[in-house]
Order: structure tokens, then sequence, then C-alpha cells
């Protein structure tokens, strides 16, 4: 990684100024920056614990309780992050209409915290629980306090059902909705940006890919190189939120410049 240079920022400055439908797609490189864990990096939850796949989950109490064991260790992380200065520009440059959406596979919600208002959570979200039964749901606070006072398999008061938190699990669709829009976007979008996702975790890592074969120009953005490198207009190994401060500033900059907003 390195510091990206003034004249790769202006680029990068100029094409979002320009596009009328940008996308931006995240994954845990722009989190790991507000000190939340890539749960498949070594230290991260996946490497403490083998995750728990849909059908065990559904099928055996033992993996329930495992589960839950690996959330209640999991969720204090994802409450004590804020978002980072990479979540507030994306805001910022929705906010001044040169986004039109986040698609991100991160599962804490920074992005809506951090003010952003189309965000489409392809692998789901652990800030909130559902009942599997009947649909009613808790925010993780919640049920964090029912695991801390001794409950290991909560489930559902109003149904009985089983409790899940609302995130996708290994073994389980993605949400065909929340998808199908990906797609959409993919489909209309003109610029877009892969920020934090080292892009091989399919089917999610497809849509850059779909995105360039539609004639949008692809901007990566991440610590380490990817295998969509040599097909983007523009692949940068650095810092999310430094970078895309640096690309908002000339952004704000050039909207009140000499000739006025506007
Ligand atoms: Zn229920």
């Amino acid at each position: 990684m390195s510091t990206v240079p003034d004249d790769v920022i202006a680029t990068l400055a100029d094409w979002l100024g320009r596009a009328k439908c940008g996308v931006a797609f995240t994954g845990a490189g722009i989190s790991t920056e507000s000190g939340i864990p890539d749960f498949r990096s070594p230290g991260g939850v996946w490497s403490r614990y083998q995750p728990v796949m849909f059908q065990d989950f559904l099928a055996d109490p033992d993996a329930r309780r495992r589960y839950w064991q690996m959330r209640r260790q999991s969720v204090p992380e994802f409450l004590a992050a804020k978002p980072n200065a990479g979540h507030l520009a994306l805001a910022k440059l929705e906010a001044a209409g040169h986004l039109c959406a986040v698609i991100t596979q991160n599962i804490d919600e920074l992005h809506q915290r951090a003010g952003s208002r189309r965000v489409l959570e392809v692998h789901g979200t652990a800030m909130k629980v559902h009942c599997l039964s009947c649909g009613k749901r808790w925010s993780c606070e919640e049920i964090q306090k029912r695991l801390e006072a001794g409950e290991d398999v909560p489930t559902c008061d109003a149904c009985g059902g089983l409790l899940k938190s609302m995130t996708v699990s290994f073994g389980e669709d993605l949400p065909a909705d929340v998808w199908q829009d990906a797609l959409t976007l993919c489909r209309q979008c003109d610029l877009f940006l892969a920020l934090g996702s080292s892009l091989v975790v399919y089917p999610a890592a497809e849509l850059p890919e779909r995105a360039k074969a539609n004639g949008a120009r692809l901007v990566i953005i991440n610590r380490d190189a990817t295998p969509l490198d040599a097909t983007a207009d523009m692949a940068v190994h650095a810092p999310i939120g430094e970078t895309l401060e640096r690309v908002m500033a000339v952004v704000e900059a050039d909207r009140v410049g000499p000739s006025g907003p506007g």
C-alpha cells in the first residue's frame, strides 16, 4: 500500500463528478478501518470457530448453541464500531448526487449510521435478529442481553420459533429482492466503485464484472490486489477512508470552485 498520487485522486474525483449513476460496492476492508475484524482473516471469528451452515442451524440444537456462542462474542465488536471517513465520504457523495446507492457485503450497518440512504445489504445484517417462523424482529442489543443473562439458544417469545441473526449464513440463499435490485443497479450505473472487497466471494463478486460488462467504469480500491484489477479502469491499493476523503475534498472544491456552485 502506498499513498495515492494527486493526479489519480483528481481523475477519480472527475469521474465521480461526471457520474450520472455511481454505485459503491463495499466489502470487509472498509469496516476493518472501523475496527471490525475481517471474519475471514487470521484472528477473525471464523478462524476461531467453524461457521455454522444454515442447514445445520435448522437441524441441530448443538449447532444452534455454537452459533449463539459465536455471536455473543462478536456482537460487542459490532456495537463498539463507528463509521469511519470512508463511510462518511460515501454518504456525502450520495447526498451530493454522485452516488445512487451502496451495495454492501458487510453486515454492520455502518453505512446507514454514516447517513447513506440507499443501502443494499446482500449478506443481510448482524444488527437485527428475526424469528424464522413468524418474522418478529429484535435489535441485536435486546438478544445480546438475553444471551448474557444465560439463555444459550434464544427462541421467539411470540411463537416459540427459532431466532437467527438477519445475516445470510453459509448455505443460505442471498435475499432475492436485494440481489435483483443489485443486478438492476449494475445495468444502470455508469461508475462502479469496488471498495475493500477481495472480489473473490461469489456471487457478490460478480457484480463488478457485470457492471463493467454493461459499460460502467470500474474503480477498485483495496488493500491488496484483486482478480479484477487487470480489467478495472483504475485499481489502487490504499486505505479507503483516507483515499475517499481526499477525493471528496476535490469533488467539493470543484462544486464551489471559481465558477461558483452548479
Ligand atoms: Zn416467532
